[in-house]
């Protein structure tokens, strides 16, 4: 395996073309989780980039993360995403699991995942509704999340709860899947990221050890908002960027490709095409170069580091949505008949806006914060 990131990020390469790549269509239109897909990029150590080498994980960082996300997202949406859930969960086992979890979390035999959103708090998801009771057992958790990617398929779940007695709005906890009282909703029907296995999840009085405590009674918020939020807004703009470069290409492909019979013209000898391609390309990189310093800001400890990792994901998902209507546009009814391919991008990258934090509550997170009020 290796060790540097140029050498992960060919290996990223290969398997993105090898084994991602091919099963992508066939993932979107069943539905199907990408478990070759996953596999084969923990057999790069792709799972690992984020864990630290003492428990055999690359110790990469966020932006080589970012990389890998951003080319797995270019040929798989859904196992882009599964992939940032994984990273995410990753991130807070390390702060806080025993290291036979965060080695089996670096190696992918442990596939991580959040179950933060709920049925009662909705988007809110920093303040869960539901429920973690001492019992004479252990912990007893009570609750209805939403919606957890990779549901079926995680080994446990990065779970919040109300706190047992600590002050503080969450208390996280490590939920194996297969905990007695924990089940998983039948089969994810998505618009988009249709391999993720989004599905709803309760635990109805699912006992854990204590021990199973990630941080401390009442700690869950600082937690989300000091760990996970910097990994996923950062890989979920990846995520974003991944699929605007692979709408580009596929655009460029079809309107350089394409000819009126009758003129002997392509799509792309129109100013008017060149220009949707050419306003595609600059959105796109104007969010490639605001994640790249949402990471040099938060590796530096710049004071503008929190406002950066607000801003990234909100223009990364809001830009997709703009870049893939284009490509919709400039690649017309061919698109829309999916003989080109770009829908399925046009699809995933709507679930940007309403993964949480969602659009919205990042514009008004920021708009509160530039105008020196508290976030909540
Ligand atoms: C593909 C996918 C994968 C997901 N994976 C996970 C996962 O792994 N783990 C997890 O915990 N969650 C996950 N989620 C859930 C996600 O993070 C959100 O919690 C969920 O999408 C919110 O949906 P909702 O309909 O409950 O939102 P609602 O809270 O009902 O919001 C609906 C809309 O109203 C807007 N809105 C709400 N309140 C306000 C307000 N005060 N002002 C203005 N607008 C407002 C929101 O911005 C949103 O656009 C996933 C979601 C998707 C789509």
């Amino acid at each position: 395996m290796t060790t540097n990131l140029a050498d992960l990020l060919a290996d990223v390469d290969r398997v993105a073309r090898d084994t991602i790549a091919p099963g992508a269509a066939r993932i979107d239109a069943q539905s199907e989780f990408p478990r070759a897909a996953i596999d084969a990029l923990a057999g790069v150590g792709a799972l690992g980039v984020l864990s630290s080498p003492d428990v055999g994980g690359l110790g990469l960082g966020l932006s080589a993360a970012a990389e890998v996300v951003q080319r797995v997202a270019q040929a798989c949406g859904s196992t882009a995403m599964v992939l940032t859930m994984h990273l995410c969960g990753t991130a807070v086992l390390e702060a806080f699991a025993p290291v036979a979890v965060r080695r089996d979390a670096a190696s992918g035999k442990h596939l991580s995942t959040l179950a933060f959103s709920e049925a009662g708090s909705r988007s809110m998801f920093w303040a869960p509704t539901s429920t973690a009771t001492r019992t004479a057992d252990g912990i007893a958790l009570d609750a209805k999340k939403s919606w957890v990617t990779s549901a079926h398929h995680a080994t446990a779940y990065v779970w919040s709860s109300r706190p047992i007695a600590g002050d503080g709005p969450s208390t996280l906890w490590l939920v194996p899947r297969d905990a007695a009282g924990v089940a998983v909703a039948a089969g994810f029907d998505g618009l988009g990221l249709r391999g993720n296995d989004s599905c709803p999840v309760t635990a109805t009085k699912a006992v854990v050890p204590e021990s199973a405590m990630l941080g401390s009674d009442g700690g869950g918020f600082d937690v989300m908002m000091g760990v996970v939020l910097p990994n996923f807004q950062v890989l979920n703009a990846a995520c974003s960027l991944g699929l605007m470069n692979a709408a580009i290409a596929r655009t460029i492909a079809h309107a350089t490709g394409t000819k009126f019979e009758h003129t002997g013209a392509a799509l792309a000898d129109s100013p008017v095409t060149r220009g949707h391609i050419s306003r595609m390309k600059l959105m796109t990189d104007q969010v490639a170069t605001l994640v790249a310093d949402t990471t040099a800001a938060l590796a530096q400890g710049r004071a503008d580091a929190s406002l950066r990792v607000l801003q990234t994901k909100a223009a990364a998902g809001e830009t997709a949505n703009a870049v893939l209507d284009l490509a919709m546009r400039v690649c017309g009814g061919a698109a829309f008949r999916k003989e080109v391919g770009v829908d399925r991008y046009f699809r995933d990258a709507r679930a940007s806006a309403v993964m949480a934090p969602t659009l919205d509550a990042l514009h008004e997170f920021m708009g509160r914060a530039l105008c020196g009020m508290p976030l909540a």
